[in-house]
C-alpha cells in the first residue's frame, strides 16, 4: 500500500512520516511530499521516496499522487489561501483513484465559529463533495503553541490570554501524527469518519501558568485580558497584526470550548495516553535549565 504525506517537510507531516515507520511501514511505500526536497533529506536516507508537491501547482500534485492509496493530507499554512490551495490538492487525489484521504482540520470544524475554522470547513466540504473516501482528524491546539513561550512566561511572570475559565485540549504534535498514521495504517479505516482529537486532559490557562510554576519554582500566573487587549499586547511583542488577531481570536473561542475535546479518540486511536500538558511543561522546563546550564 502505497502511503502519501503531504507537508512533509513540516513539522507535524514530517512527525507523521517518523510515526508510519516507527509503526512498521515499509519506507518504501510511503512518499513524503513538500516544496523543499533538502527539507526531506533525512526521510530520503531512510529510503522513504521524496516527491515535490506545491499545493499552488495542480500538476504537481498530480505527479506526487499517481499510485497512491491513501493520502495524509496536512493543512496548508498560507491562511487566505488555504481553500484554493486545497481544492487543487482534493482534485488530485480525485484525478489519481485515491483511496483514502485523510484531513487534518480543527475540532468541530463544521460549527466552530474559530476564525481559523472557515477555512478547515470549507476543505472538508470540498472533500465531502469529491466523492473520494475520507477521514477527517480534527486536531486541537498543539500544546508546542505554549511550551516555546516557557521562557517568556518565567520572565515576565505571566501567562497572557483570552481564554477566561476556558479548557484547551492541547496535545503534543507527535501524539496527533501518531494518531494519523495509526489511521493511515489501519486497513479498517472507513470513509465517512470524523476522530475530534485533543489531549486526555484539558486544561485552563491558569492551569498552564500553575504547572511552569510548579516546574521552575518560580512565581508564574495567569493574567486573562479583553480580546482587543491580547492583539496589542501581542503587537507590542512583535508579532504582526493580523496573526495576533487570529491568536486571540482562538483564545476567544477556548474560553467558549471551541478547542475542548472529550472524545477520547487521541487516546484510542494511538493505544496510549497522550503527553499531558505538565509532563510537556517540565520537559520544556528541564531544557531551558539544560541550555543555560
Ligand atoms: P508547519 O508550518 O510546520 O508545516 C506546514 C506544512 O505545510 C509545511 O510542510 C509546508 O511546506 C506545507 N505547506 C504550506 N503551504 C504549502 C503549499 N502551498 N504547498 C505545499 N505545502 C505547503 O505546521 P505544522 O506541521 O506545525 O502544522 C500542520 C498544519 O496544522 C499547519 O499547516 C496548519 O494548517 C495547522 N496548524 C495547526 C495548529 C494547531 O495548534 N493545531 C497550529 C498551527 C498550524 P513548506 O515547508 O514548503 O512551507
Amino acid at each position: 500500500m502505497t502511503i502519501v504525506v503531504t507537508g512533509a517537510t513540516g513539522q507535524l507531516g514530517h512527525l507523521a512520516v517518523e510515526a508510519l515507520l516507527r509503526r512498521g511501514a515499509d519506507p518504501t511505500d510511503v512518499v513524503a511530499t513538500g516544496r523543499d526536497l533538502t527539507k526531506l533529506a533525512d526521510l530520503a536516507e531512510r529510503g522513504v521516496r521524496t516527491v515535490a508537491a506545491d499545493y499552488s501547482d495542480p500538476a504537481s500534485l498530480r505527479a506526487a499522487f499517481d499510485g497512491a492509496d491513501r493520502v495524509l493530507f496536512v493543512s496548508g499554512s498560507e491562511v487566505g489561501q488555504r481553500v484554493a490551495q486545497h481544492t487543487n490538492v482534493v482534485e488530485a487525489a480525485v484525478a489519481a483513484g485515491v483511496g483514502l484521504l485523510v484531513y487534518t482540520s480543527i475540532p468541530q470544524a463544521d460549527t466552530s465559529d474559530l476564525v481559523l475554522a472557515q477555512e478547515h470547513r470549507a476543505t472538508e466540504q470540498v472533500i465531502r463533495e469529491s466523492g473520494l473516501p475520507w477521514v477527517f482528524l480534527r486536531n486541537s491546539w498543539y500544546l508546542e503553541n505554549y511550551t516555546p513561550q516557557v521562557p517568556t512566561y518565567l520572565e515576565h511572570g505571566a501567562v497572557l490570554g483570552a481564554a477566561g475559565q476556558g479548557q484547551v485540549s492541547a496535545a503534543a504534535r507527535a501524539d496527533f501524527a501518531d494518531a494519523a498514521a495509526a489511521v493511515l495504517l489501519d486497513p479498517g479505516a472507513t470513509g465517512g469518519t470524523v476522530h475530534e482529537l485533543g489531549g486526555t486532559e484539558s486544561f485552563t490557562l491558569a492551569e498552564l501558568a500553575a504547572a511552569v510554576a510548579d516546574a521552575s519554582g518560580q512565581d508564574v500566573t495567569y493574567t486573562d485580558l479583553p480580546e482587543t487587549e491580547l492583539v496589542a499586547a501581542l503587537v507590542g511583542a512583535g508579532l504582526p497584526e493580523p496573526y495576533a488577531a487570529v491568536l486571540a481570536d482562538a483564545d476567544r473561542g477556548i474560553a467558549d470550548g471551541a478547542l475542548e475535546v472529550t472524545t477520547g479518540d487521541l487516546e484510542r486511536l494511538i493505544g496510549r495516553a497522550p503527553t499531558t500538558m505538565r509532563e510537556a511543561v517540565t520537559d520544556a522546563v528541564t531544557a531551558l535549565r539544560a541550555a543555560r546550564a
